[in-house]
């Protein structure tokens, strides 16, 4: 059985990343990854719009995806193996064992530290009760952008996307450009799920209709889609089905939303977010099983590749002091938040009387006009008036650790 410090399942950016991250701190890793390639789900992303905030430059995904390729190869002490599947863990003592298998083999890899770097999937039509035959012509949106995009396929020609968060917005501006007719957008809530500079770039400046409150009741076609029908909701997101109306079309793309790829730790049971349907974390981004990590979007769905990359990083060194024995624990603080507040990534920090914490959360709705306050010990430690936040966009906040009286509590103020 081969051995390392540190084992990454997962080549996208948060393992890559992660690579860098075990290498820093003195650790052998490996780099486990189902695809022939490294660079996850950057490699069908040909748009600009990565790296801004770790380069500076506006990247593609696949040039984002080559700097941190680079960076690795650079590490010697780090193994990557492609086409290999990983499909359990196992706990052996203080390590853990993970199976994969390859083009020729099965395989066992046995693990100080585990990386989990897995990404997410999307949300097929079955997981939102779609009512409707299935003809050809539906497809989730990050699907149809690996058609297009590595491919080389047309998906449609006259089109309808369900949902507004990044992956849908994104495809809109793509199809238009490959000569298709966008015909709507069509959003259950009363705001968009994707940033604003998609909104802007993507929808506004190609003027599709972006129609809010409204959703689709069902599809229509027997071989190919004909059409759906869609419908305003009211304020219990139920549709209105009197002004239900028909709008033909050749092909829908969902873009509802997108599930942690985080079946294969599921022997574990470390503590459970429900509000990210992922693991809680310290700010080692370590589960409460010791020596499981976890970082990027199989934690949480990140709007930022950079996010992303730093989340990674930090997961495999502190997974790598961990591999080394060299991961120091300060008292445990608990992170709870107010009713605006969705989740918070980490939930626990270490009282180690210096350096920051940074926290990483999201709201429920888009408020204008906000101070967030972080307190402990009754007093106030961190101030940040915000002119909007939106449920769309990931915020964060940088905690001075040397002010720590007590556990962290977040809200926000509305003025
Ligand atoms: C359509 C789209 C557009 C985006 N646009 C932008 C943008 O403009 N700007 C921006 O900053 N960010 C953007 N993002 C976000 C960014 O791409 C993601 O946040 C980032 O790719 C997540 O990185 P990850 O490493 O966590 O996951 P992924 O990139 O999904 O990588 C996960 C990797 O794990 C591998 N894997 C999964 N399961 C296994 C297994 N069992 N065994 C082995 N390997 C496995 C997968 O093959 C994959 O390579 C976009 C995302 C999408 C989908």
């Amino acid at each position: 059985m081969q051995k390392t410090d540190v084992l990454i399942i997962g080549g996208g950016p948060c393992g890559l990343a992660a690579a860098v991250g075990a290498s820093r701190a003195g650790a052998k890793s490996i780099i486990l990854e189902r695809d022939s390639k490294l660079g996850g789900i950057l490699k069908q992303c040909i748009h600009n719009g990565f790296g801004l905030h770790l380069f500076n430059e506006e990247l593609t995904g696949p040039e984002y995806a080559k700097r941190w390729i680079d960076k690795v190869n650079t590490c010697k002490d780090v193994t990557v193996c492609l086409n290999s599947f990983a499909y359990d863990i196992e706990k052996n003592g203080s390590s853990f064992v993970v199976s994969a298998y390859n083009e020729e083999d099965l395989i066992e890899i046995e693990a100080k530290s585990v990386v989990l770097a897995l990404g997410c999937r999307e949300r097929p039509s079955g997981a939102i009760l779609l009512a409707g035959s299935r003809p050809s012509g539906i497809f989730t949106a990050g699907c149809a952008q690996k058609l297009i995009n590595i491919d080389g396929k047309s998906v449609g020609k006259r089109v309808v996307i369900l949902g507004s968060g990044d992956i849908g917005l994104i495809m809109a501006r793509r199809l238009t450009c490959e000569g298709a007719k966008v015909v709507g957008i069509y959003e259950i809530m009363p705001q968009s799920g994707g940033l604003a500079r998609n909104i802007t770039q993507c929808v506004q400046d190609f003027n599709i209709p972006l129609h809010l409150s409204t959703t689709i009741t069902r599809t229509v076609g027997k071989d190919r889609l004909e059409g759906v029908y869609v419908a305003p909701v009211n304020e219990r997101l139920k549709p209105v089905m009197e002004l239900e109306k028909f709008v033909p079309c050749d092909t829908l793309l969902l873009s509802v939303g997108l599930l942690p790829e985080i079946e294969i730790a599921g022997t574990f049971k470390p503590e459970w977010c429900p509000a990210t349907n992922s693991y809680v974390v310290d700010e080692y981004f370590q589960t409460n099983t010791q020596g499981l990590f976890c970082a990027g979007n199989v934690l949480h769905v990140n709007d930022l590749v950079d996010n992303v990359s730093r989340e990674g990083e930090d997961a495999g060194y502190f997974a790598g002091l961990n591999a080394l024995n060299k991961l120091k624990i300060a008292p445990k603080l608990t992170i709870s938040f107010d009713e605006h507040i969705k989740y918070t990534v980490p939930k626990y920090i270490y009282n180690t009387g210096e350096g920051e914490a940074k926290i990483s959360f999201r709201v429920n709705k888009n408020y204008r006009r906000t101070i967030i306050r972080a307190m402990s010990g009754g007093q106030e430690i961190s101030r940040k008036p915000t002119p909007a936040v939106t449920a769309g966009e990931m915020q964060t906040v940088v905690i001075d650790k040397s002010k720590l009286a007590d556990d962290l509590h977040l809200e926000i103020q509305i003025l």
